[in-house]
């Protein structure tokens, strides 16, 4: 697939960032994942708007000058879908400084803008779309930084070495994925999900304090009071989650991916359970363009 580089379309391979840069040295690259979903009319970018008004806090968050507003970033993701010809997929746009830097504060501060587009199978295999397979999830001893240390909400590439660290405690560990708890002791999310638990029929997810905030995760917060459920925003002891009747993640390309069980105990009879399952069939609907509720959600790109 062609990336597309400040206004050019370049194959993949030939973008290039120095290794002096800001962004590679520092880490303050700046990011947005976004969905290209399949619907009756034709592929659609599931909230670009949500995800890239993300993208300007996290550029805010992290002192980046962006070169494009709001409505120009959806339209140069629309017109990297377009000219890729993709039906379904992900695209990652990226805002950094590509030239070398040594001081701590760049001191040309020209950001650039860049777009990939990919296939979901090849890198996740089973583990996106409609309906992921149930995750294994542990308990790292690794905290989520809290926002008093760093800018949490933001998508910056420096701050993915904590949830990489966590991922791999987990992993070595030989569970699927991770549940980072906050400096409090609070469950806070995944290292690139967000995290809900089902308790006597009732959906509890973390406080945005410490956690990203999950385009899915709000996505899931409104189909699940489209659906009438009781949802609340709260702090999520260990020992709710570990008795909790059902659990799952959220993210853009997993939507909802129902956790099996978590350090070693199996949550609840059946996963995925009778409420995760239903969140995750509205959710499913939202994205294939079948409920006109969620039409707004939906950027066709033809
Ligand atoms: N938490 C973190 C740290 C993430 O990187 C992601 C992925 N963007 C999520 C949660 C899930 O967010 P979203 O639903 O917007 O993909």
């Amino acid at each position: 697939m062609k990336a597309w580089v400040n206004g050019e379309f370049l194959p993949e391979e030939q973008v290039r960032v120095s290794l002096l840069s800001h962004s590679f040295s520092r880490g303050s690259a700046i990011f947005e994942t976004f969905d290209v979903t399949e619907t009756a009319r034709g592929p659609a970018l599931f909230r670009p708007d949500a995800h890239v008004e993300r993208f300007i806090n996290s550029a805010e968050a992290l002192h980046v000058p962006l070169p494009a507003g709001k409505e120009e970033l959806i339209d140069i993701l629309k017109t990297a879908v377009r000219t890729n010809s993709m039906s379904s997929g992900g695209v990652k746009l990226f805002a950094y400084y590509s030239e070398p830097e040594f001081r701590l504060i760049p001191k040309e501060r020209s950001a650039k803008l860049a777009v990939f587009c990919f296939e979901l199978s090849g890198i996740f295999g089973e583990g996106c779309g409609e309906s992921t397979k149930p995750l294994t999830a542990g308990m790292s001893t690794i905290r989520k930084s809290s926002p008093s240390f760093l800018p949490v909400h933001a998508k910056a590439c420096g701050l993915y070495v904590g949830g990489f660290l966590a991922l791999s405690e987990a992993v070595e560990q030989g569970y699927d994925d991770v549940i980072m708890l906050d400096e409090l002791g609070f469950v806070a999310e995944g290292a690139v999900k967000n995290v809900f638990f089902v308790k006597d029929g009732a959906v509890i997810t973390p406080k945005l304090r410490n956690v990203l905030p999950g385009i899915t995760r709000n996505s899931v917060i409104e189909v699940a009071r489209g659906l009438d459920l009781p949802l609340a925003e709260t702090d999520v002891t260990p020992e709710q989650a570990l008795a909790s009747d059902e659990a799952f993640y959220t993210g853009t390309h997993i939507r909802v991916c129902p956790i099996r069980s978590i350090d070693g105990k199996e949550i609840g009879a059946a996963c995925p359970g009778p409420v995760t399952g239903n969140i995750r069939a509205a959710l499913n609907n939202a994205y294939a363009g079948r409920d006109e509720r969620y039409e707004s959600w939906l950027t066709y790109i033809g």
